[in-house]
């Protein structure tokens, strides 16, 4: 399958059930896409491909020019596959609506770095790239419905590979935002890469940030595969969303910011360590790592999604599926018609 044939499908027909009609587009991408049909170079021209179908316009951020613009996690994390990391950053709508800015992790394949997967855990790491699929697809949708905001979208775009060049489990790496982070283990790549991207999203004040993500284990220990873990600096946000979730067959269930664990991520030779050192609640602590980028947003909600089908369903083909997008969608369409 050759990657110009995946993408497109994500652009439905118009006319076609909004966000519903992203399920098939996408578990179709994900699935029919090994992470050699779709490394960062691909990913790239996909996205870039989306954005001239939207008319949005498209900016990335490449290689050194990470270092030389400020996002050196997004750099570290991406440096040592073959094809350069990169920023993605796509905009649409008027300037003076309300600014929407969603994050995606795409994480092309992850192998864990240098603190490797077993062979079991590593199987599946082309779909590491859901959380970026998903929030194209819920800009599909936000932009066919024409809501009144302006929408940005930026994907992070890495593999996370092995060479002489990796970054490394002890190193410290500078963030965008000042902080220093002090690297726990390399497999923890995402909220990196992540963060970087918030911390530029957040810099413009928007409305909100949403970001999606593949993040951990630990969310589907909690809740298996079919319920992701919703995380929001705003609890009526969290309660509609949940609410929403459940009328539109795309639950969610808020799990808490719970300002003690921040202290699971305490560093003695840096701002912060961006994993825990015990195996307590690592998807809260992930969250809360995230949380420490976001400063000025108004609102923030952060979505540690599966985006994998193991078994076909009703409205859900096998493979890389749709998760959180019909909620958030049927939230933002309630508040931006
Ligand atoms: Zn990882």
């Amino acid at each position: 399958m050759t990657s110009e044939r995946a993408l497109p499908l994500i652009c439905v027909e118009e006319g076609s059930l909004e966000a519903a009609a992203l399920t098939a587009s996408h578990a179709h991408w994900a699935v029919a896409n090994g992470s050699n049909d779709l490394g960062p170079d691909a990913f790239e021209r996909e996205i870039r491909s989306f954005a001239g179908r939207h008319g949005m316009s498209v900016t990335a951020i490449i290689g050194d020019d990470l270092l030389s613009q400020n996002f050196p996690m997004i750099h570290a994390v991406g440096r040592a596959s073959a094809q350069a990391p990169r920023l993605l950053d796509l905009s649409w709508g008027n300037t003076n609506d309300p600014k929407i800015t969603l994050v995606g992790k795409g994480v092309t394949f992850d192998t864990g770095g240098l603190d490797i997967k077993p062979s079991s855990g590593m199987l599946l790491m082309k779909k590491d790239m859901g959380g970026a699929a998903n929030v194209l697809g819920l800009a599909h949708a936000i932009m066919d419905a024409k809501l009144r905001v302006r929408l940005r979208v930026l994907v992070p775009v890495v593999e996370n590979s092995i060479s002489g060049s990796s970054f490394r489990p002890g190193d410290i790496l500078p963030s965008r935002n000042g902080m220093t982070v002090e690297i726990g283990n390399t497999d923890a790549e995402g909220r990196l890469i992540l963060a970087d991207a918030i911390t530029l999203a957040d810099e413009e004040s928007p409305e909100l940030i949403l970001d999606m993500a593949t993040l951990t284990g630990a969310a589907r220990v909690a809740l298996g595969p079919d319920l992701p873990p919703l995380y929001s600096t705003d609890d009526a946000l969290a309660r509609a969303l949940m609410e929403q979730g459940l009328a539109s067959d795309d639950p969610l269930w808020q799990m808490p910011l719970w300002a003690p664990y921040d202290a699971m991520l305490s560093s003695k030779i840096a701002d912060v360590n961006h994993v825990s050192s015990g195996g307590f609640a690592g998807s809260i602590t992930a969250a809360m790592f995230l949380k420490r980028f976001v400063v000025n947003a108004k609102a923030w909600v952060h979505l540690d999604i599966f985006a994998w089908a193991p078994e076909p369903r009703p409205g859900r083909s096998f493979g890389g599926t749709d998760q959180g997008i019909r909620s958030v969608y049927g939230v933002l369409k309630q508040r931006y018609s």
